[in-house]
């Protein structure tokens, strides 16, 4: 059960005893509905991770005035989807005290991440970015998929603490459910801020499928959907959540190989820095004197 050790990590991972939120990778894609390749997401993501700034403009937040630690990759058995989702479920049953940020792989592996957090907080509520309901009872006979991870979630948080930004793609009977429950949240500034209210005080989970985005922006996802959110659009949505209790979250879907410009894994890394410092508690935080003098609009506007 225990992560294999990894040969490369994001930039600013301190050790694992005194961090309060964990970073592992979760390498599995056996459930793609169409290209396969979301294996190889946390590897790609933690290599481009070191030509970024620790420094977040969007938060004015740095990584090194927080505690986490990547704990490089759980080892998976790919061909055994039963097996993948019972250890990712034992992981996060071994850390009960720390905070998780999982890194996919495909979107299947949120489930038992997700499933977990539902038992230890109750009324969780998830907030998806993603281009897909994934609200089908099954794909192609099989319960389990990238497809069906929301509609399992649905089961232990009930669908109307569901909510979904960004969704542009589904069966009808997908969207029947989601318009029925009331899931679909328009991924503009004013609709997130509209919907803050309701999470303000909630154990909030955040699950970040990348394929949300543009494919002109992040081509390298399995399941690519034309009409997606820009880079600033997602930072301006993640500063609107900024401030709530995110108990756990994740980052799938990025598929490396699809894009030879690499900078869908650099669009990966980034947003996995604004997740660890929405996430994680602020420590020591050298320049916080001279920040609160500073007048609060010297922050990249978004
Ligand atoms: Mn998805
Ligand atoms: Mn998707």
């Amino acid at each position: 059960m225990l992560p294999r050790p990894s040969l490369n990590r994001f930039m600013a991972s301190v050790d694992a005893t005194e961090a309060d939120t964990l970073m592992v990778g979760l390498p599995f894609d056996g459930t793609c509905s169409f290209r396969p390749g979301a294996r190889f997401g946390p590897a790609a993501l933690r290599d481009v991770s070191f030509g970024i700034e620790t420094y977040s403009p969007y938060l004015d937040r740095d990584l090194e005035d927080i505690r986490f630690s990547d704990l490089g990759d759980l080892e998976l058995p790919i061909g055994n989807r039963e097996k993948v989702l019972a250890e990712i479920e034992a992981f996060a049953r071994s850390v009960p005290d720390r905070k998780i940020l999982g890194l996919g792989g495909e979107h299947l592996v949120s489930y038992p991440l997700m499933k977990v957090m539902a038992e230890r907080h109750p009324d969780l509520h998830v907030v998806q970015f993603d281009a897909h309901c994934d609200l089908r009872e099954d794909y192609m006979g099989e319960v389990y998929s990238h497809a069906t991870v929301m509609r399992l979630i649905s089961t232990h948080v009930g669908p109307s603490n569901i909510h979904q930004l960004g969704i542009r793609s589904g069966t009808r009977e997908e969207f029947q459910f989601a318009r029925k429950h009331e899931t679909l949240v328009p991924a503009r500034k004013e609709d997130v801020e509209a919907l803050r209210p309701r999470l303000e005080g909630k154990p909030v989970y955040l699950t970040i499928d990348l394929d949300v985005l543009d494919p002109s922006i992040f081509p390298g996802t399995g399941t690519p959907e034309p009409g997606g959110i820009t880079f600033d659009t997602m930072m301006a949505l993640l500063k609107r959540l900024d401030g709530l209790n995110l108990v756990g979250a994740d980052i799938v879907e990025l598929a490396p190989h699809y894009d030879a410009t690499g900078v869908s894994s650099v669009v990966a890394a980034k947003i996995a820095r604004e997740v660890l410092l929405m996430m994680s508690p602020l420590h020591g935080a050298s320049d916080t004197v001279e920040r609160q003098a500073e007048p609060k609009n010297t922050t990249v506007s978004a």
